[in-house]
């Protein structure tokens, strides 16, 4: 027999939220839940420059405007975009935003690597 994984139902508003890197994170699916990959929701101002080694980002806009910028280039930002962050690439966004971002494969907050 084949026993499911248990499922996981979480509401933003009870989960707490800490200052990292990015912003206000509310990490609302993490490493220790033992998923494939880890789903964060971040108020997003005035980000750090970082990369992640091993780790793939997607972030999608739930709310706001900013902007973001990835090696050499510079995008907008708006409710609804959803922007794919390479591993490896270089990147910060600012402005006011508010991102859900998935991370694959967990294990994201030992793979930042900041760079100001
Ligand atoms: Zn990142």
């Amino acid at each position: 027999m084949i026993t499911a994984s248990p499922f996981l139902r979480r509401d933003p508003a009870q989960v707490e939220p800490w200052v990292e890197t990015c912003g206000q994170i509310r990490c609302l699916i993490e490493e220790k839940d033992g998923a494939a990959g880890e789903v964060h929701q971040v108020q997003i101002q005035n980000a750090k420059l970082h990369y992640h080694e091993r780790t793939d980002e997607f972030y999608y806009v739930i709310d706001g405007h900013g902007t973001m910028i990835l090696d050499d280039e510079t995008i907008e930002l708006h409710k609804g975009v959803v922007v794919y962050v390479p591993r490896g690439m270089k990147h910060k966004a600012f402005g006011d935003l508010t991102a859900l971002i998935v991370c694959v494969p967990r294990g994201v907050m030992s793979d930042v690597h900041e760079l100001e």
